[in-house]
């Protein structure tokens, strides 16, 4: 195997959805043209490791042929768009998933549309990707002596497409799944008695990636930026990628993200902006919404009269041997659509009642008989892939994070400690598995040395902070230990995040044992 020709290769899945010819020809090109696995990404998307060059086309195609895409999942662009992965029919749910493919549909690329055909399906327009647009004109302006102004082709990107990429979550009032606050734009949907979307609380400017030792890049959570009725929403999500489009750092990459526009003007400036110059319509207060959970929808759970769907825990997202097979047969048989967490778990949907019994005997036959009860740590935790298949890692993260998980469970029960902690792990800063926003990550530092990341909540609310910059990994016990005990006898319900948070930054780091560089 060379690194040479070894590529990765990422679909495109509003809101994660994988109709069931798409799954099933997923599984076939991953064993035939990939490493056999499928990896279920933090954005609700499959990725295929191990394409080479050669197959390329006949990987793509076969995507393409099954009703499924890649166009716009990497690059300076609009990425897979997010939504709550249930299917309910209740609430605002419908009108979530709704909106994602709308918001999907609007900031596709137009132009690149033909191309992208053209490339792989020989320009063959039966396999058209979006069923409908409805790009606005947004207004051209000049910035910095260049006009990044759509064109006719290409009314949104232009020829310069977006300084960076560009991501987008869409959710129900209390269920953060979708880790909202993370996203550039971020929008909780709020409906009528009977499901009409009345409008939506926007967010603004969140996003994960840094680099070490560099003070100018840093994780941050989205601004309010108002509510939005729903007339106006798509006109909004449009104008709002214009503006980034038009002020953002197109000269220095690492601070090309929109998250560094409003940390540089403040929320009150690009609210002006907006409203002046891109978006014409009222920007309200923001709407009271309950307190979010971070939902996971793992075990059984009735989707609507006559139907169910079944989350399946994978850690990291990885689906590969005979969990894989396995589920193949089930799909197969049942004809059952998927639908992708960003929690990186599987719903396996549209279960008919009188189909139940015998897709339970089905999951128990491989081994999933409790599937809303993974181990405790392993139910949230997350890794990115890192090495070998990532050529930015710096150390490992997913091939390590079962045995860190055991090893943290192990400490938790030696010391009788019984809540829960929410992990993530990445091989680099880039921060594709959102470690910022965990109650403990590790960040890969070095190799096998990692940053310790404290402090965020469960239901990914609030970012942690860096307390030591290169902790060895074979020495997390003996530094973990002192604050494990502080959080234990401080007694109550309170997370570990939460207690970091309460004890301060200096009673933190005495804690820490001085293990690491602090
Ligand atoms: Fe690669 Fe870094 Fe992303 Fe992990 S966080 S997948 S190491 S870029």
């Amino acid at each position: 195997a060379g690194k040479d020709w070894q590529m990765m290769l990422r679909l495109r899945s509003p809101g994660g959805r994988i109709p069931p010819a798409l799954f099933l020809a997923l599984d076939d090109l991953s064993n035939r043209l990939g490493n056999g696995s499928l990896r279920a990404t933090t954005r609700q998307a499959f990725q295929i490791h191990g394409v080479r060059k050669e197959d390329l086309r006949e990987v793509i195609s076969t995507i393409i042929r099954s009703m499924g895409s890649t166009l716009a999942a990497c690059g300076d662009i609009t990425r897979n768009v997010m939504a709550p992965a249930a299917p309910y029919e209740k609430g605002g749910y419908p009108a979530a998933r709704q909106l994602a493919n709308e918001i999907a549909d609007v900031l596709s690329p137009t132009a690149a549309e033909g191309s992208y055909l053209d490339l792989w399906v020989n320009g063959n327009a039966t396999y058209r990707i979006r069923p409908s647009r409805r790009v606005k004109k947004v207004r051209t302006r000049q910035h910095q002596g260049n006009v990044f102004s759509g064109d006719a082709k290409e009314p949104l990107y232009g020829t310069t497409y977006l300084p960076r990429k560009f991501k987008c979550a869409v959710t129900v009032p209390g269920d953060n799944s979708v880790d909202l606050l993370t996203n550039d734009i971020g929008l909780v949907v709020f409906t009528a008695a009977n499901g009409e979307i009345k409008g939506c609380n926007v967010y603004v400017g969140g996003g994960m990636g840094r680099t070490h030792n560099n003070e100018q890049t840093f994780a941050r959570t989205a601004d309010p930026l108002g509510y939005v009725a729903a007339e106006h929403v798509l006109d909004l999500v449009q104008s709002i990628l214009a503006l980034q489009r038009d002020y953002g750092d197109r000269k220095t990459r690492r601070h090309a993200r929109m998250k560094y526009l409003l940390n540089d003007h403040g929320i009150s400036w690009f609210k002006q902006e907006l409203k002046s110059k891109y978006f014409l319509h009222p920007i309200k207060a923001l709407r009271p919404e309950p307190k979010s959970k971070l939902e996971d929808y793992l075990g059984w759970h009735q989707q609507s009269v006559g139907q169910w769907f079944v989350g399946l825990p994978l850690l990291s997202g990885r689906l590969e041997g005979d969990l894989k097979k396995g589920l193949r047969q089930l799909v197969e048989t049942f004809q059952l659509e998927i639908r992708l967490t960003p929690n990186q778990d599987l719903l396996l949907c549209n279960i008919g009642t009188s189909q139940r019994s015998s897709v339970r005997k089905g999951l128990a036959a491989l081994g999933i008989r409790a599937p809303e009860a993974p181990a405790m740590l392993a139910r949230h935790a997350m890794a990115c892939p890192a090495l070998p298949l990532c050529g930015l890692a710096v150390t490992e993260a997913e091939r390590t994070l079962p045995a860190l998980l055991e090893r943290i469970d192990a400490q938790l029960r030696r010391l009788e400690i019984t809540k829960s902690i929410l992990i993530r792990m990445t091989g680099c800063p880039n921060g594709c598995a959102r470690p910022y926003m965990a109650e403990l990550a590790l960040v890969g530092s070095g190799v096998d040395q990692y940053q310790l990341w404290l402090g965020g909540t469960p239901n990914l609310q609030r970012l942690a902070k860096p307390y030591l910059q290169r902790m060895p990994l074979d020495q997390l016990e003996s530094t973990l230990e002192p604050l494990l005990l502080s959080w234990k006898q401080a007694g109550g319900r309170r997370s570990l995040g939460d207690h970091v948070n309460k004890l301060g930054d200096q009673a933190v780091l005495g804690l820490l044992s001085g293990n690491g560089q602090a």
